[in-house]
């Protein structure tokens, strides 16, 4: 357990440089090499077969970047069990139905409950000074971080809080400077304030996969 905390430390540590929500970059990065570990290591592994086919594939946003993998008997192999799965039902007309969902996004699932329940529970000051000095989670993250926690540190939920409300104050100030005559107000906006309904747009949303 100890060991696997300090993975997630220093997992969490080096993704908070990095613009953005910590929580979403580490789902990126984790699902890519998901993905890149099934399709060069678990190809031939009967269990991700089986998940895969029952899933259909992985989902549209999993499966983009198929085309670009070095390996393209991996990808063929896969696509080869799906098409061979669905064909026949196409032919007579009929929807097939898939029973399981993306593999990963299960993983990737699995991944965020990971470290946000990780998250939750760190007071450590110097954990708190090097997530503090990240983005901060984005709203659909922090939001299934207080479905799972109702007793989230402090620091933590002062940090958001103070986020999310600075955000808002100046995305209502783009707003209120957008109105017709408020051309100077506008143009005393820096470069960061005038492009923050993109900030805003990414806060809500996440950017994970
Ligand atoms: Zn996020
Ligand atoms: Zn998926």
């Amino acid at each position: 357990m100890q060991d696997e905390k300090h993975v997630n430390w220093f997992a969490l540590e080096k993704i908070c440089e990095k613009p953005g929500c910590p929580v979403c970059n580490i789902v990126d990065e984790r699902s890519e090499r998901y993905i890149d570990n099934m399709l060069f290591e678990h190809v031939s592994d009967r269990g991700f077969r089986a998940k895969y086919r029952q899933a259909g594939g992985f989902c549209s946003r999993h499966a983009a970047n198929l085309e670009s993998f070095r390996d393209g008997l991996a990808v063929a192999i896969l696509g080869v069990d799906i098409l061979s799965t669905i064909l026949p039902e196409l032919i007579k007309k009929r929807a097939p139905h898939f029973k399981g969902g993306c593999p990963a996004c299960a993983e990737s699932a699995r991944v965020e409950s990971e470290f946000l329940g990780y998250l939750g529970e760190r007071n450590e000051e110097e954990f708190i000074s090097l997530f503090t000095a990240s983005d901060g989670l984005c709203v659909p993250h922090y939001r299934m971080l207080v479905r799972m926690s109702r007793k989230l540190p402090r620091w933590l939920t002062d940090f958001q809080q103070n986020k999310f409300e600075t955000l808002l104050e100046r995305s209502k100030r783009f707003v209120e400077y957008s109105a017709w005559g408020r051309q100077e107000d506008f143009a005393s906006l820096d470069e960061k304030d005038r492009l923050v309904w993109k900030e805003l747009a990414k806060t809500l949303r996440g950017a994970s996969n």
